[in-house]
């Protein structure tokens, strides 16, 4: 695996490569990686003929000052672990890097109710960061497919309508969420569960499966609201547990085999937030 500090030095590594015909699969992470995030370089590995990661803990999608500043790092591990799955670049940039002319001011991505509803809506701002990100790795990587974990659900949605207002040719290919044995929906923020945390934190995905078990006896109200006591009973401070259309994140008012559905969740142990979701019907 060959390691570039400078998006141009892979800019230019990969246009050769692209002159061979070479199909090129990419998935962007913020590091600290898990099986999670090697499921999607597996994935990458399979339908492509290289596959690029980039590890970049993005400071413009922070909304929360301290989150960014405790967010976990654990590069050598990383590059390892990228290196076994047979990951064939890595871009591992600095912020003077992706950002030449500074954090500040940038292009402001028109992303309609996605940036007002649910995670838009509790991290104001946090989507045009992950717009400015993915808009310069997608200059740079040129990729014919990216790879994204449904983990993060709405993050998928912003990511293909940036694809279509910049006119990306990529490919936006989703990914299963993995999760540890108990549930818990695995994520780099769990590194900083303390022990006890780490038990209660399973109480999410309890939260949404208690929703698909029930979603056939219970009014849409209900399921939430039942579900935001179980988490706060836990201990957990709750951002939202919704219940919406999977195509448009609009919120329903009952359950229909008609419509693809997803329950989503976000809450805090401590101040580490987790989010996850869950299909239904
Ligand atoms: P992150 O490093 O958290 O920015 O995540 C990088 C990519 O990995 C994103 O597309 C995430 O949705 C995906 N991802 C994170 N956690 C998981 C998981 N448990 N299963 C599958 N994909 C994941």
């Amino acid at each position: 695996m060959i390691i570039f500090k400078e998006p141009a030095s892979l800019a230019t590594f990969l246009n050769e490569k692209r002159r061979l015909q070479k199909s090129l699969g990419f998935v962007p992470t913020m590091g600290a990686l898990h099986a999670g995030h090697l499921l999607l370089i597996n994935e990458s590995r399979a339908g492509n003929d290289l596959v690029v990661a980039s590890i970049f803990v993005n400071p413009t999608q922070f909304n929360d000052a301290k989150d960014f500043q405790k967010y976990p790092k654990t590069i050598e591990k990383d590059v390892y672990a990228l290196e076994k799955a047979g990951c064939d670049g890595l871009l591992l940039p600095d912020v003077e890097g992706m950002y030449p002319d500074g954090t500040g001011n940038g292009q402001v991505y028109d992303l309609g109710s996605l940036e007002t509803k649910l995670e838009g809506f509790y991290r104001p701002g946090h989507f045009q960061g992950v717009c400015r990100v993915v808009h310069r790795l997608l200059d740079i990587v040129q990729p014919d497919r990216i790879y994204l974990g449904q983990k993060d659900f709405q993050q998928c949605m912003v990511i293909k309508r940036l694809i279509s207002i910049i006119g990306s040719e990529a490919k936006v290919v989703v990914c299963p969420t993995l999760r540890d044995a108990d549930g818990l929906a695995m994520s780099s923020r769990n590194m900083r569960l303390n022990p006890d945390q780490r038990l209660t934190a399973t109480g999410i995905y309890e939260a949404l499966d208690e929703v698909r078990q029930n979603q056939h006896t219970k009014q849409v109200q209900e399921l939430e609201a039942s579900a935001v006591s179980s988490l706060t009973a836990r201990g957990f401070r709750v951002d939202y547990v919704k219940i919406v259309d999977a195509s448009n994140l609009e919120p329903v008012a009952q359950i229909s085999s008609g419509k693809k559905m997803v329950a989503l969740a976000a809450a805090y142990l401590d101040d580490i937030r987790l989010i996850d979701n869950i299909f239904l019907n």
